[in-house]
Formats: C-alpha cells, structure tokens, sequence
C-alpha cells in the first residue's frame, strides 16, 4: 500500500505556507545542488513564479523563500537563520555562489511573479533558470510545490503513480482490526517494515513534538504586529493572559474549548510570522494538531509517549488525503488544509483518549465532512485572515468530532475515503479564484491590496 511515511506529512519547517513557502524553498534548494553539479558558465539566476504563487506568493513570502533556498538555507533544519536575514545579505551582495560557481542574483530585480503564464502543470509552478552573459537560458528547471512542502521536479522523486495501491482507511481499519493493531500501530510497523527502529521513531516524533510545542509557547508569548500589509496585532498572547486571570467572557465556554482555540492561534501566529512549525499536514493548518494534543496532554497529564503516538495515527490519516486528494489550498481550497487538519487532530485526540480504530475513522470523517467546501481566500495573499482563526475552529471542530466518536460504537453512514473522494470532487469543482488566488471571497471584499512589504 503506497502511504506516505508519517515524517513526510509532519515535517518541520518554516512558515507561513508550506506550498507557498517551504515547498518553493526546497525546491531552490534542490536547484542549487543541481547548479553545484552541472559545470555551468557564471551567468545570471533567475526565478519564475507562476499561478498561486504569482497572484498570493508575496504575502506568502515565496520571493523570500527562493532566494533563501538559492542562497542555502535548509528550511528543515535551520534553527537561527531567517528568511528575511538571508535575504538581506543576498540582497547585499548581489551574488550567490554555489559549490564552485558564483552567479549574479538580485532578488528584487530576478524573482519574477509571472501573472501571464498559463497552461502550467499545477497551480504552483516556479521555475529556474541561468541565463548566460548573452541573455541565452543555459539550464531551466521546472518544479511543483504541491502542498504540505512536497515538490515534484528536478532531484525531487518522481511521483509513485501507478506503483503499488492507493491506501484507503477502510483497508487500513480492517487490517488494524484482524491484527489487533491501532493506526500508531500500524504506522509504527510500516517504519519498522522500512527498517526504522522504534527508538529512532520516537527520537523523531519527539523532535517534532518539541517543535511543535515550541511555536504554542512562543505563540503564547509574543507581542506586536505580524508582519505585512494586514497590520494584525498578535492577540495569542494576551487572551491566554486574560483566560489565565478569568478576564472577559472565559466564564462562557470551558477550558477545554478555549485552551486550544488559543494554542492554535498561538500557532498560526507563529506561522503567520514566517516561524519555525510542523506542516501538518501544512503550515497554514499548523496550530490544529498541537493545539488539540497540547490541551489534551495537560488536561489528561497523559504521558509523551501517548502523544507521540497520537502524531502517528494523525499521519495515517493526512496521508491518505495525500495520496487520494490533495492537502494544497491551490488545488483544493481550505478543506484540504484545515479540513485535514482538523480531521488529523480528531483521529489523533480518540488515541489519546483510548477510543477503538472505528472511532479514530468516524472522528475523522466527522472533521473533515463539515470542512467540506471551505475555501481558501486569505486576505491581502497573508496567511492570517481567514486562517489564523480557522486553526483554532479546526481544533474545537476536531475535538467536537473526537468527543462524538467516543460518544458512539464507531459506527457511521459516510465512510472517511468517502469523505476524502467528496473533498477531490468539491475541490475540483471549486472556483478557482477560492482556491489560493486571494481574488474571491473574504480577500475580494478585502480593500487592502497585497504589497511588498
Ligand atoms: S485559507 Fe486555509 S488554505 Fe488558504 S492560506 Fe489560509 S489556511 Fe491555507
């Protein structure tokens, strides 16, 4: 059965899009290495954003995220650096030299957000070139960013199509059931099958746990303006204060639904600031996973193992929206991104809670059916209105799926795969201006243009 590995859905990284962001800095990154290899005359670099990444990819930071992979930076393993502090020498020495070979590159002048182009291969398509002191193109590569930091093109590994089954949750759930196995311990085998050892697993799902944990209390600690146009004060930070005090309206709803309404906000802001997170299965849909396991964790002082392995059983479900669906706002709108997060946060919180394989599918399905149709219009091209709010609706939505999965047997009319395949439909039948494009919906209504900022 082809199902991603769990470490390809939950990645760490940089905010605040793992399509629009993270993907296209890996994929400069992959170029870079093919530059170092090739024996090329010194010439000129130069980027092509097209599609979304053309209409949305300022707001998103893509321009900042090319130049950064060109000039180096390792987005998945990058602690100190940023984005805008490579840029800033980048854009000061006008150069970037890699292996033995110096190229000019001024990002200003040599990202282009291509509106023009048309008959691309996918929404989010970029493409490099070396232009040689004639102006003649030496070497172009083209590449997809299509969603959750996944690209295809150049060095990337071809897509598996064709090769092997597409996994479904029924199969899945069926195999748990005869093997008296949970999805962690299914995902856990499937490593073990590819030669992982437990103790590497867990050293891993640790890594990304703390990375996790990390974006909630720094989300819960920082103050200011988020950067862009939108000029968004940060407000995780002061409502946890004022939830801590018993300020305001906390007396309306529980902890349980505030906490982690206010941990993904803490996120996405985060996100939004172009900080370190876990795609999961994206950075735009980053603060619902943690959100849910932070509350449930402190609530039930369960142990880290318990979430550990509830990320497992998260990443079974993401995966197979991936390779049935898509996880890319540009393909599918929002109910690909928070639509899956929310339904990975569902599965994962009926682990936690030590529900049956049934209920981790109904919760699941239950998440991601009321995600159905939900578009991606972010406003002025950020990644901040709609989204940093929708993280937090994504949590409760996913908790409010967990509790009523355990409330039943696990049975449930709509399968999850049927729910996955009315996702694809929806998605493909979708406007394009909802998906990505900020020029429908909430972003149209918008009178803020997106600026350079
Ligand atoms: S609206 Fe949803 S899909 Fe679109 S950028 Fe925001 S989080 Fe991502």
């Amino acid at each position: 059965m082809r199902l991603p590995s769990p470490f390809s859905i939950l990645k760490a990284g940089i905010g605040p899009s793992s399509s629009h962001t993270l993907g296209p800095c890996l994929a400069a990154l992959d170029f870079r290495r093919i530059l170092d290899g090739r024996g090329l005359p010194e010439g000129r670099l130069r980027v092509r954003l097209m599609g979304s990444l053309a209409l949305t990819g300022r707001g998103h930071l893509t321009d900042l995220a090319v130049a950064a992979g060109l000039a180096g930076f390792d987005p998945e393993k990058e602690q100190r650096e940023t984005l805008r502090s490579v840029n800033k020498e980048t854009a000061r020495l006008g150069r970037i030299t890699a292996g033995s070979r110096t190229f000019l590159f001024e990002p200003e002048k040599d990202v282009v957000f291509d509106l023009a182009a048309r008959d691309i291969p996918h929404p989010n398509t970029l493409a490099f070139s070396v232009v040689d002191s004639a102006g003649a193109t030496v070497l172009e590569e083209m590449y997809r960013s299509v969603g959750g930091g996944h690209v295809l093109g150049g060095g990337f590994p071809a897509p598996a199509d064709g090769l092997g089954e597409k996994p479904s949750m029924g199969a899945i759930v069926d195999l748990c059931l005869g093997d008296g196995m949970d999805l962690a311990d299914f995902a856990l085998k499937r490593l073990s099958d590819e030669g992982l050892s437990e103790e590497e697993t867990f050293g891993r799902l640790h890594g990304l746990w703390e990375v996790m944990a990390d974006a909630v209390d720094r989300g819960l600690n920082a103050e200011g303006l988020l950067p862009g146009t939108l000029m968004l004060e940060r407000r995780a930070s002061e409502l946890y204060r004022d939830c801590q005090r018993g300020i305001r309206h906390y007396g309306l709803f529980s902890r349980d639904v505030t906490l982690p309404a206010l941990y993904a906000i803490a996120v996405a802001e985060e996100n939004a600031s172009g900080g370190r997170v876990v795609t999961a299965p994206t950075c735009g849909s980053a603060g619902v996973l943690p959100a849910v396991l932070m509350m449930l964790k402190e609530r039930f002082r369960l142990p880290e193992r318990k979430i550990l392995e509830a990320l497992l059983s998260a990443a079974v479900v993401g995966g197979i929206v991936v390779e049935n669906a898509s996880i890319a706002g540009a393909e599918v709108g929002c109910q690909g991104e928070v639509g899956v997060a929310s339904a990975m946060a569902a599965a994962a919180a009926v682990h936690c809670l030590d529900g049956s394989v049934p209920q981790a599918e109904a919760a699941a399905e239950t998440a991601l059916e009321h995600h159905l149709g939900l578009t991606c219009d972010p406003v002025g091209g950020l990644v901040q209105i709609p989204c940093i709010e929708r993280n937090a609706v994504g949590a409760v939505t996913a908790l409010n799926a967990a509790n009523l999965a355990l409330l039943g047997s696990g049975r449930h009319a709509i399968s999850f795969d049927a729910a996955v395949t009315a996702m694809k439909q929806v998605g493909a039948d979708m406007n394009c201006k909802y998906k990505e494009t900020a020029q429908g919906g909430l972003a149209a209504l918008s009178q803020r243009a997106e600026k350079p900022d």
